[in-house]
C-alpha cells in the first residue's frame, strides 16, 4: 500500500540547507500498525508530512496504492489526501468556533457530500463523543479534543490514518485511551502509523521503526 524508496528531504532556510531526511526506504501493507520512534529533531514529522502528501520528496520516490506521487499536481495531492488519508497531530488542530460536529464535518464540506451532518455524527459516535456534538473545543478535555481530530480523520473512511504523536500533549491515562482508540480502528482494517514517545505505544503497534538523524536505524516486527 506505502511504498518509500530512498526519500530524502532538504530544507532550505535563509540559505541554510538541512537534511531532514537523508534517503529511508521502507513499505507498509494494507492493515499494518507501524509505530515511528527516535529522538526530536530525527526527521519523523517530515517524514509524516510526505506520507501525508502535505509536502513533497527532495528525492526519492513515494508509492502510495498504484500512484507514483511525485507525478501528481496540487490538485490531485489534496484529492488524494481528503480521500485516502486521515491526519491526527500532536496540537489537534481543531477550528476553535466551530463545534465537535462542525469540526468533524469538514472535510466532508470539500467534496461536497450530501448527509455530511449524519455522517459526522457517525464518526464522533464512534470515538464515543456522540454526546458533545455541540461543544467547542474550549469545552473539551485534551483527550475530548483528541477525539474529535480523529473523529474527523475517519470521517471520509480513509485507507491510512497518520498520526504525528498524537498523545504528546495529554496525561498518560488520556492518551492510554486514544491509543486504544487507534488500535481498535486498526483491527476494523484502517493502516496505521503512528508517531509517539510513549514506550507504551509498543504493547499496541506490531511494528516499531526507529529513526536517528534522518535515516532508518532499525525495523522490527513484534510477536504479538
Ligand atoms: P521530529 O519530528 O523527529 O522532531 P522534524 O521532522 O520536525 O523532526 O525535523 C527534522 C529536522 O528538520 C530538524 O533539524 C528540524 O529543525 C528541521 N526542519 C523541520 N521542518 C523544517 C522546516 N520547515 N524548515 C527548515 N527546517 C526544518
Ligand atoms: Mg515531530
Amino acid at each position: 500500500m506505502i511504498e518509500v524508496e530512498n526519500l530524502s528531504k532538504i530544507y532550505e532556510l535563509d540559505g541554510q540547507k538541512v537534511a531532514a531526511l537523508k534517503g529511508v526506504s521502507f513499505r507498509v501493507k494494507k492493515g499494518e500498525f507501524v509505530a515511528i520512534m527516535g529522538p526530536s529533531g530525527s526527521g519523523k514529522s517530515t517524514l509524516m508530512n510526505l506520507l501525508g502528501c502535505l509536502d513533497l520528496p527532495s528525492s526519492g520516490t513515494y508509492r502510495l496504492g498504484d500512484i507514483d506521487v511525485r507525478t501528481l499536481n496540487s490538485d490531485q495531492l489534496a484529492e488524494v489526501r481528503n480521500r485516502q488519508i486521515g491526519f491526527v497531530f500532536q496540537s489537534f488542530n481543531l477550528l476553535n468556533r466551530s463545534s465537535a460536529l462542525e469540526n468533524t464535518e469538514l472535510p466532508l464540506l470539500y467534496n461536497g457530500t450530501s448527509d455530511s451532518k449524519s455522517l459526522a455524527r457517525d464518526a464522533l459516535a464512534k470515538v464515543g463523543l456522540a454526546a458533545r456534538a455541540k461543544h467547542k473545543p474550549n469545552e473539551l478535555s485534551g483527550g475530548e479534543k483528541q477525539r474529535v481530530a480523529i473523529a474527523r480523520a475517519i470521517v471520509n473512511h480513509p485507507a491510512i490514518i497518520l498520526a504525528d504523536e498524537p498523545t504528546g500533549n495529554l496525561d498518560s491515562k488520556t492518551g492510554e485511551e486514544i491509543l486504544k482508540i487507534f488500535s481498535r480502528l486498526n483491527r476494523e482494517g484502517t493502516t496505521l502509523i503512528l508517531v509517539t514517545h510513549e514506550q507504551a505505544v509498543a504493547q499496541y503497534a506490531r511494528r516499531v521503526i526507529h529513526m536517528r538523524d534522518g535515516l532508518i536505524v532499525s525495523d522490527s516486527a513484534r510477536e504479538m
